[in-house]
């Protein structure tokens, strides 16, 4: 289930099989995606050709 304090609780990354990593600085949270070469997708991520819904996120 996605933490309502990550950033853009909309995004398909929360729920991604990918599974993409939090980085957290003291400021913010990043979604780094291990699948994308740009590793930051423009948040938030509505429609990504790689998604795959994580197992038991619903
Ligand atoms: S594959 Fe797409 S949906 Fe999954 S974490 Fe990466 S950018 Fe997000």
């Amino acid at each position: 289930m996605p933490d309502e304090r990550l950033p853009f609780p909309e995004s398909l990354c929360h729920r991604c099989a990918a599974p993409p990593r939090y980085v957290k600085t003291a400021s913010s949270v990043f979604i780094l995606c291990p699948l994308l070469p740009q590793k930051y997708p423009p948040q938030p991520v509505l429609k990504c050709p790689l998604f795959r819904e994580k197992p038991g996120s619903r």
